[in-house]
């Protein structure tokens, strides 16, 4: 891509040399070090972004995976409203593009966050509407629709500016339709998701910006994580999609059940990051960490696809 693209599509002079250099010859450790703290999008959750380096990596995929109902779309909602905020309120100034493909996206749960979240900048009416017109929906409910709408996100980045891509979800479009019990099925499927795999880290590396991605769990009987998806009541609870896609990711955050109340959040794979794990709820300002910079504890990781998962568990009411 040329310069003048890059510059409409509001990346810096400097970005843009270093990202046309990038694309043409080999670089040095040097220069991508000296480029990293620009390469970085701060998410509001200062414990989060410290045990990141410096938040969630740009050029690159990171994923957000987890149980039903327990804050993926409350995150991607709260990074789209970050998004857009000015930059010295440690935002990025730029719109987001929202891939919806399980309708979950909710305008009015956006602009409750952005009001909780920044009381005094989104005081004014105008100030929201801008937020709210800088996101971008696109709600894509097959494998082909996504797959279309991503060979054309290069236009609309440029187009709108964007500084954040986000898909919610990956995975509930591809396992809706492979049914990978038959056969062919997990071979098609994974090609699938390695050819979305690659156009988004094309798109990722080209505009130097975050993309996040969400997906689901699945179960997997004796814990091989190349297997196929089945959802069953015995066997290891991980993230869904398999090995392949797993090597995919850059970075891959759990999120998951603890006691109680408690929800928290796994760091499970990250080129720079320790595994770690911080503690959240969810209120009206979005995603919360526990206490003022929250709590960090640092624990022993395994294969990032093969990380066990706590989800909800039930209640048996009939016992005393
Ligand atoms: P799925 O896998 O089904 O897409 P998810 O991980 O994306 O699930 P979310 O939709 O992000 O889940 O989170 C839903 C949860 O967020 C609710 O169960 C509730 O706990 C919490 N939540 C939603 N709105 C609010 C709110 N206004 N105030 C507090 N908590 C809220
Ligand atoms: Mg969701």
């Amino acid at each position: 891509m040329g310069s003048r693209l890059l510059k409409r599509a509001g990346i810096s002079p400097k970005t843009c040399e270093q990202l046309k250099r990038h694309n043409i010859e080999s670089c040095k450790a040097l220069e991508l070090w000296k480029h990293y703290s620009d390469s970085r999008f701060l998410t509001s959750l200062p414990a989060l972004d410290k045990v990141l380096r410096g938040g969630i990596p740009c050029g690159a995929i990171t994923e957000v995976t987890g149980p039903f109902g327990c804050g993926k779309t409350q995150l991607c909602m709260m990074l789209s409203v970050v998004t857009t905020l000015p930059k010295e309120l440690g935002g990025l100034d730029r719109s987001v593009i929202y891939i919806d493909t399980e309708s979950a996206f909710s305008a009015e749960r956006l602009v409750e966050i952005a009001q909780n979240r920044f009381p005094d900048y989104f005081s004014s009416r105008e100030k929201v509407v801008q937020m709210a017109g800088r996101v971008h929906i696109f709600r894509e409910m097959t494998c082909q629709d996504v797959f279309r709408r991503l060979e054309k996100l290069e236009e609309i980045l440029i187009a709108t500016k964007a500084g954040l891509i986000i898909l919610d979800s990956v995975a509930s479009v591809v396992r809706k339709e492979f049914d990978t019990t038959l056969p062919g099925n997990l071979l098609l499927r994974s090609n699938v998701l390695g050819e979305e795999a690659t156009t988004l880290k094309y798109l990722a590396h080209q505009f130097n910006i975050p993309v996040v991605v969400t997906n689901q769990i699945t179960t997997q009987i004796g814990g091989q994580g190349s297997g196929p998806d089945t959802e069953g009541d015995s066997g290891i609870v991980t993230a869904a999609l398999g090995n392949t896609w797993a090597h995919s990711v850059n970075t891959r955050f759990i999120l998951q059940y603890g006691d109680g109340h408690q929800r928290q959040l796994l760091v499970a794979k990250s080129p720079v990051a320790p595994f770690a794990v911080l503690n959240y709820t969810i209120q009206k300002e979005g995603f919360c960490m526990n206490g003022n910079d929250g709590e960090v504890t640092l624990y022993e990781g395994t294969d990032p696809s093969l990380q066990a998962i706590r989800v909800r568990t039930l209640i048996n009411l009939d016992t005393p």
